[in-house]
Parts: C-alpha cells; sequence; structure tokens
C-alpha cells in the first residue's frame, strides 16, 4: 500500500521528493508488561491519533505493526521533513490517559529521503526506503530514545542495515527453516562425566549467513517474535531429549528462555505441551534465565520457576556477575543451579584474587543449595582451579563446543543415564 502510494506520487521522478519517517513507540514492551495488552491497545490507539494529527493533507499515515509507524511525504525537500518529525514528537510529550493511569511515551524516528537513495535501489522504491528509514530509526535509537535520525543511504553504515533486514527477516525464520539448535555439553567436575547439555539457537540466513543468538535474540524481544521462537526451541529441545532418550543415551538439556517468555506467562504452558508432546519427564529439563532489568515483575516471575521447579525441572541463573548480577534476584528467584559468568571465570587461573572471589561465591551458592557451573572454560590450568574451589560442573570450549545433535557419540556415557536408565515413559508434569 505504501509502495502504491509512493510510485504513484513520485510519478517517474525517481524518488525525488518523497520521504518516510519511521516512527518506532519508545519502551511499548513495557507499558504491556506493566498495563497489560488493553491498555497497550488503548495507548496505541492514542499514540496514532496523535501521529494523523501531525500528517499534512498529502502525507499517508499506516501502521507497519506492532508498535511501529511509517509516514510517506511527498514533495517534501529534508528540512520540511525535520519539521515534520519534530512536530511528531512534540505531540507525544502531553501524558497518554488511560483507565486513570498517565503514561509517558515517547518515539523514535528515522528518516530517509529518496534523492539519498542510490540508483540500483530505486528499482525496489519505497521498500528500500522504508528500510533505510528503519535503520535510521534504530541508529537513533541506539544514540537515544525520543530523538529523531536521519540517514544517507549511501553512508549508510552497514551494521543498522544488517539489524534492519534482521528485524524485516525475523517472522519468517520458521517457515523458512532457518534456525536449528546446537548443544553444548556441561561436564560434572566430581565424576567427570558429561552431566548434560545446554541448547543454544542457530540461525543460517540466506544473505547473511550465521547470525548469533546475542545479535537477533534481542531484536527478538523488541518485536515480539521471541513467543514463537522461545516456544519453538522448548518443542525442539524436547523432540531431541525424547530421541536421545530412545536412542539409549538420555542427555539432560538445559533451555534458555527469555524473560519476556515469563512477562507473558506463556512458558508454562508451553513446557508443559511440549513435554506432554514428546514424552519427556521433567527432570530431563532445565531452563536457563538470565536476571536482569528485564524481569519486571519478580513475584510473577518466581512463582512461575517455582512452579517449575516443584514438578521437578531444573532452573538456573544464567551469566552470574555479567552486567546485571544482583544479590537480590538470587534471594527473590527461586533457582536450582547457578551459572557464573564466563567474564569471571577467564582469568581465574592467572589471577589468585578472582579465584578467591569465585570460590566464595560457590561457596555461597552452596550454602543456598544451589549448584554452581563455571561458563566458558577454555584452558586446562582453569579447570584445575575450579576443580580446587569445588565447583559442581563446568561448560566451555575445552571440554566441548555446542555442535549439532548428529555430532554427539550414539552410545556415551551420560551421568543422566546412570540415573535414568529408561523410564522416559512417565508423565510430565
Ligand atoms: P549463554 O546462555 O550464556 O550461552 C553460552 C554462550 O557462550 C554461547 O554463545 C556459547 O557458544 C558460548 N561459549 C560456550 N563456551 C565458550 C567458551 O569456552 N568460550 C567462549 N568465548 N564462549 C563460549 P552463543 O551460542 O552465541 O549464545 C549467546 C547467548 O544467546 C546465550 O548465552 C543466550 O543468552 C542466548 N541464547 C542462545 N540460545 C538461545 C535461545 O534459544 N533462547 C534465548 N532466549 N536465548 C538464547
Ligand atoms: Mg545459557
Ligand atoms: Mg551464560
Amino acid at each position: 500500500m505504501l509502495e502504491e502510494r509512493g510510485l504513484r506520487a513520485s510519478s517517474g521522478a525517481g524518488l525525488s521528493g518523497v520521504g518516510i519517517l519511521f516512527v518506532d513507540v519508545d519502551n511499548f514492551k513495557a507499558v504491556n508488561d506493566t498495563y497489560g495488552h488493553r491498555v497497550g491497545d488503548a495507548v496505541l490507539a492514542e499514540f496514532a491519533r496523535r501521529l494523523l494529527g501531525c500528517a499534512r493533507s498529502t502525507d499517508s499515515v499506516v501502521r507497519l505493526g506492532g508498535d511501529e509507524f511509517a509516514f510517506l511525504l511527498v514533495n517534501v525537500d529534508a528540512v520540511t521533513a525535520c519539521a515534520v518529525a519534530k512536530q511528531v514528537l512534540d505531540s507525544l510529550r502531553a501524558p497518554f490517559q488511560h483507565d486513570g493511569h498517565e503514561l509517558n511515551l515517547g518515539a523514535t524516528i528515522g528518516l530517509a529521503m529518496g534523492e539519498d537513495v542510490s540508483e540500483e535501489d530505486e528499482l525496489s522504491a519505497v521498500e528500500v526506503l522504508l528500510r533505510h528509514a528503519d535503520a535510521a530509526m534504530l541508529r537513533a535509537k541506539l544514540e537515544g530514545k525520543g530523538r529523531l535520525g536521519r540517514i544517507i543511504a549511501r553512508r549508510e553504515p552497514s551494521r543498522f542495515a544488517r539489524e534492519a533486514h534482521i528485524r524485516r527477516r525475523l517472522p519468517h525464520v520458521l517457515s523458512d527453516a532457518a534456525l536449528s539448535l546446537h548443544y553444548q555439553p556441561v561436564r560434572d567436575l566430581a565424576t567427570d562425566e558429561d552431566a548434560g547439555v545446554e541448547a543454544l539457537l542457530r540461525w543460517t540466513d540466506r544473505d547473511l549467513g550465521t547470525i548469533a543468538p546475542d545479535e537477533f535474540i534481542p531484536v527478538a524481544e523488541h518485536t515480539g517474535e521471541i513467543h514463537r521462537i522461545g516456544a519453538w526451541v522448548i518443542d525442539r529441545a524436547c523432540a531431541q531429549a525424547r530421541s536421545w532418550i530412545d536412542a539409549g543415551t538420555p542427555r539432560k538439556i538445559a533451555v534458555n528462555v527469555s524473560p519476556l517468555q515469563l512477562a507473558t506467562g506463556t512458558l508454562i504452558g508451553d513446557i508443559r505441551s511440549a513435554m506432554m508432546r514428546h514424552n519427556v519427564p521433567a527432570r530431563m529439563l532445565e531452563i536457563e534465565i538470565t536476571e536482569g532489568a528485564a524481569i519486571v515483575d519478580v513475584p510473577g516471575a518466581a512463582g512461575q520457576l517455582r512452579e517449575l521447579i516443584d514438578s521437578g525441572l531444573g532452573v538456573a541463573l544464567d551469566d552470574y556477575g555479567a552486567a546485571y548480577s544482583s544479590l537480590s534476584m538470587l534471594r527473590s528467584l527461586p533457582l536450582t543451579t547457578v551459572k557464573i559468568d564466563r567474564t569471571l571465570i577467564n582469568e581465574i587461573d592467572t589471577d589468585p584474587y578472582l579465584a578467591t572471589i569465585v570460590g566464595e561465591l560457590i561457596h555461597m551458592f552452596k550454602a543456598l543449595g544451589l549448584r554452581a557451573t563455571a561458563e566458558g572454560v577454555e584452558r586446562p590450568t582453569q579447570l584445575a582451579v575450579l576443580r580446587g574451589l569445588d565447583c559442581d560442573t563446568a561448560q566451555g570450549y575445552l571440554i566441548s563446543r555446542p555442535k549439532p545433535a548428529a555430532d554427539f557419540p550414539a552410545a556415551a556415557t551420560t551421568a543422566a543415564q546412570n540415573n535414568e536408565g529408561q523410564t522416559g515413559t512417565e508423565l510430565p508434569l
């Protein structure tokens, strides 16, 4: 629709005089998480009304989906387009009222001008312009929300184009079968046997090649795709757990979970149905959550984690010691394991001070009844220190890199196997 209007508007004169404002609501996820979807929808409707109020008679405003909108401006130069964008930002200054709640909502805007798009780009016209505006918005967001960013397409840094590409492609990754899971073994330091594996998501894109989860998970969290992707990961991990049980090599699988899956309350249902579908006992599964600002409703999250632990799953706090770690999360979240972040493990064999800190952490986790796993172990000397500190399990390139399920030995002796025998028929949860 935007495409048609843009072409009609530019009618043979290329895209000169055409501008697109890509408008993205700041922190809209937090509105939904805090006040619920009903308030979120009402606020979005008011947001759209305010946008329309800024449109000139020749402009078109469309909702691109979620909390993203676009303005198609015709017969404008960059100065006029910026003036419209500024007017949009101004129109959002008054708080949004709904159901007795008063909310402050900002937006970040990306601008792309037709004249900045290179010759060959004009072939796909408005779609290309829209992508440039999207990239400009992302860059502006990185520089601080509630801003206007303008991008000159020819000089656009590839990083932002890449993120815009990832956002456009994400909704199709499942139907394109572009995702897969790799598994990284976790070693039990007391028995020297494998204690299980961690499932790690891999995306192979036909244009960009391999895209790391650290790059696309935050984008999926922003666009909401994380819910479908998260449910897919749980389903595939359960299917793999079942096929390893059937092969006589049961391995406990740890699955990474986004705090957003906890926030919407879909996690337990997704886990329960996948376990039933594949007939996987609860003790063969663990979930890993990364603590951080993203856990908005701590008591709500705690209730769900408790339910999972009570039904037999493990719950690990991931990346402990990285950016957001705090003692209060250890206190308020029910857990069975803490994974010590690789940044703390990295110099454990050369820095005695660090070794003391990690030793005390492990000591504290044990006193709280939690198991300790060291992440990112790359050298035998690190492993030796960890053994001396009584760490329960370790994971890292030294033991094994993450690899596809097919690369695991067919009849490995695993700790899980010793405990599990052939008990795979038990009904989960
Ligand atoms: P994580 O859960 O802390 O996973 C460990 C990361 O460290 C993995 O990166 C792994 O490949 C890497 N790693 C393991 N051993 C070593 C080592 O010895 N040295 C170094 N330098 N790195 C090591 P990966 O696979 O790129 O995943 C990055 C992060 O993405 C994960 O960190 C996790 O937070 C997230 N992630 C991965 N899969 C999923 C998923 O299915 N769902 C969600 N929500 N997040 C996921
Ligand atoms: Mg993890
Ligand atoms: Mg980790």
